[in-house]
């Protein structure tokens, strides 16, 4: 919405390439007038092509509104205090917005039966997936300007048993419990901290995490009878980081066509 995030400025992760949900959203910011610092999961060492970088900066590159791209492994503790520097250097009048779009979890482990998944598996997974939203706050809390709004991405596997999403499930549990811990502990600060629960959509993540085979799932169970798109998680997102959502915090917003309100298989039933 043109205007919508006039005089704003915030810090983006999570965008890998062009289909990603964040890079959805931050469109919606910079077309809204809105500033943005990104971060990007560094290149390895021995990538001499640095693909990560290359293709972040393909997006953003000509971008007014793009101000730099910091490379954070959320991993590491010294690349999350440098992600603090830098926007303290290059976003001076503070943040009013965050997004934490991370997840990972070993392809392996999410094939896994989730009892089966590995000690060292889900330790990773969980430190990715839902430790990284309170690493990140933590890291820029200081920076965060009265009315601020973090925002996470979230699924329903991690309030009912989706099989198939098996471990990062149980990460999008913890990481849901996460947003309202915080939103209680950055309500004195003025800072709402809320989740966008979407329904699948063709991803990088999303292909590892089995979205193909719940397209069609989506499409027959939802009461809109269809799936949703880039473009409305886009809007959906830039709604909760701005203005518009003043006064809602500790929330769990499902963008899934209706899907999650449905207790039976609905318009599926004559297929049963
Ligand atoms: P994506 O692959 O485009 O984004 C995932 C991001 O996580 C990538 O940018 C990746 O670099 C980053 N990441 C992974 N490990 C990291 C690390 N150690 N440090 C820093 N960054 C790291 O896919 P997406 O679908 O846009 O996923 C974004 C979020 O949306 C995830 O939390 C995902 O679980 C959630 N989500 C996705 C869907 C879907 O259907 N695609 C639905 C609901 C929620």
């Amino acid at each position: 919405m043109p205007g919508l995030f006039e005089g704003k400025q915030g810090l983006i992760t999570g965008v890998f390439n062009e289909k990603s949900i964040a890079w959805a959203i931050a469109n919606e910011v910079l077309t809204g007038g809105g500033k943005c610092g990104f971060t990007y999961m560094p290149d390895k060492p021995d990538d001499a092509r640095k693909k990560n970088l290359g293709r972040i900066t393909k997006l953003t590159e000509g971008n007014p509104g793009a101000l730099f791209l910091q490379p954070l492994d959320v991993t590491k503790d010294e690349q999350l205090d440098e992600v603090s520097q830098r926007c303290q250097k290059d976003l001076p009048g503070g943040l009013d917005f965050v997004l934490h779009s991370i997840a990972f979890a070993n392809p392996e482990d999410l094939k896994r039966d989730t009892m089966e998944t590995s000690r060292e598996g889900f330790k990773m997974a969980m430190e990715i997936s839902a430790y990284s939203l309170l690493a990140i706050s933590n890291a820029v809390k200081d920076q965060l300007n009265p009315g601020a709004s973090i925002l996470t991405l979230t699924y329903f596997g991690g309030e009912k048993a989706v099989p198939g999403y098996n471990v990062m499930g149980v990460c999008k549990a913890a990481l849901d419990a996460c947003v309202r811990y915080l939103a209680f502990e950055m309500g004195p600060r003025h800072v709402r901290v809320n989740a966008l629960s979407a329904g699948p959509l063709q991803t990088i993540s999303g292909r590892g995490a089995g979205v193909d085979a719940m397209l069609g799932l989506y499409e027959a169970m939802a009461p809109l009878g269809r799936n949703i798109t880039h473009e409305e998680a886009g809007r959906c997102g830039a709604f909760l980081m701005s203005e518009m959502s003043g006064g809602v915090t500790g929330e769990i917003l499902h963008l899934d066509g209706g899907y999650n309100i449905m207790g039976s298989p609905g318009r599926m039933l004559d297929q049963i």
